[in-house]
């Protein structure tokens, strides 16, 4: 594997599937919510991070569409036109029957500073066919970079040849000084976190540099796994939230008991980058030997232990005006025989200065098993942060926006921003640099429907609509 070459290997297919301009006759009784139907499976997760950037008036919003395969779309805010959605590149996942609704391989979108558009997608671990993964185990697929062959052009993409086919979860992240760090789980379950970094916008980029260790455990018959989400912090800061998963050997009692393996996965971690200095560093300023292991973040990077009985589901994390950090992790009790515990409330935690504090609820009706309503949050104008909330009230799935009242410590419900009957709401993190309209994706899993979902923009106002005739084309 070369990774400092850059090799355009294919261009991939030119031309709208279904684009077109708005048509005159076109009334507003003709408008609708979402701005396709096409988004596939699960199209959109916190952990692939971000699902778009907006810049220069334009949202551009990347979701998985027909075959896992990346697609991309992007909405004019003055002129109010839509353009695409366009295929950007093809996935090794959802071709065969196995991996046909394998949805790790989400995108993850990038801008660099030259303005070109870049999309990460399509691996759950690598596979043998890219040699030793020498970095963990290795599942299927093959982790993917694709780049905009004009800046701030959606319809043409080529594939550069220059990250590790073993990533998953890609969370990008682009720096001040136009660095670029590409954040993933270097391979399957039992595989090291990394990332790799590219100083000229992510045409070449350095090896992989692991963060969090995962090695066999050597006081239980189980090995080490984590589940990470990294965004950017202040100046040269990128901060890091995660949980911990026990991945039990098949000769272990638990998985004997269970019959199989689980999502079993506990705590929640916080640390914190400094991309200058390469320094790792806890909330209180201490310094982290990287890779970091169970021990050393058991120690010092904890921000609250939810015992063997509540399983997680790791959220985000975000910095105030202080530059204090403050986190969501999703919780609930291990239900026996339920690959993913039970239902998981999202909680939430907040740093003083001095110490973590909270573990609030966010809305007590959000407690289903459908992890992917587990919204991202923002700091709103207010100093306060802005939760955005799938949950379920009677036969409606709304998403809703709630805002913690430090005063009374708990949350209150600020607005409604989209309603459906007989569906679940899988949504994105945030939107890089988010327009308030236009906020974070949401895809509408109707029940029963196994393939096709309908995905809409949504910000302050509720979702940005198009023409009917085009988002159901
Ligand atoms: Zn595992």
């Amino acid at each position: 594997m070369t990774l400092n070459r850059v090799t355009p290997v294919f261009v991939l297919l030119l031309g709208s599937l279904w684009g077109g301009d708005i048509q005159a006759e076109d009334t507003p009784k003709d408008m609708v919510e979402y701005f396709t139907s096409s988004g596939f499976s699960t199209p959109v997760a916190i952990v692939n991070s971000p699902a778009g950037v907006y810049v220069n008036g334009v949202t551009y919003v990347t979701y998985q569409g027909a075959k896992t395969d990346p697609y991309i779309a992007s909405y004019h805010h003055e002129t109010q036109e839509w353009q695409g959605p366009y295929k950007a590149g093809t996935s090794l996942l959802g071709k065969d029957e196995a991996s046909a609704k394998d949805s790790h391989g989400k995108p993850t979108m990038l801008i660099d500073n030259d303005e070109y558009i870049h999309l990460f997608f399509g691996g759950h671990g690598g596979s043998d066919a890219f040699g030793e993964n020498e970095l963990g185990n290795v599942f299927r697929g093959m982790n993917k970079h694709v780049v905009s062959v004009k800046p701030y052009d959606i319809s043409e993409f080529e594939e550069l040849d220059n990250i590790s086919p073993f990533g998953n979860y890609n969370q990008a992240i682009k720096m001040d000084n136009g660095d670029i760090y590409l954040f993933y789980r270097h391979g399957a379950h039992r595989s090291n976190w990394v990332y790799q970094k590219s100083t000229d916008n992510a045409r070449t980029f350095s090896e992989p540099v692991s963060f969090l260790e995962a090695t066999p455990r050597t006081d239980i018959d189980a090995h080490h796994s984590w589940y990470a989400w990294a965004t950017k912090g202040s100046g040269d800061d990128i901060i890091v939230s995660y949980d911990y998963h026990v991945c039990w050997n098949i000769t272990s009692a638990p998985f004997k008991a269970r019959g199989g393996h689980f999502a079993e996965r506990n705590n929640l971690y916080y640390m914190v980058f400094n991309t200058q200095t390469g320094i790792w560093r806890n909330v209180s300023g201490e310094e982290l030997k990287v890779p970091v292991t169970y021990e050393a973040a058991n120690a010092k990077a904890l921000v609250t232990e939810t015992g063997l009985d509540n399983w997680t589901f790791n959220g985000s994390v975000h910095l105030d005006e202080n530059n204090y950090p403050h986190v969501t992790i999703n919780t609930g009790r291990d239900l026996g025989k339920i690959n993913w515990g039970g239902p998981k409330q999202t909680e939430y935690y907040r740093w003083n200065g001095q110490k973590w504090l909270g573990g609030n609820t966010v809305h007590p009706n959000a407690n289903n098993k459908n992890l992917d309503t587990r919204g991202d949050f923002f700091l709103n104008d207010e100093g306060g942060f802005t939760f955005a909330l799938g949950y379920k009230e009677g036969e409606d799935e709304i998403i809703s926006y709630f805002e913690y009242d430090q005063k009374n410590q708990c949350f209150s419900k600020v607005s409604d921003l989209v309603k459906v009957k007989n569906a679940n709401w899988a949504m994105s993190p945030m939107i890089e640099n988010a327009h308030p309209d236009a906020r974070f994706l949401a895809a509408e899993k109707v029940v029963g429907e196994k393939e096709w979902r309908r995905m809409y923009l949504v910000g302050d106002h509720g979702a940005v609509k198009r023409v009917e005739s085009e988002a159901n084309q």
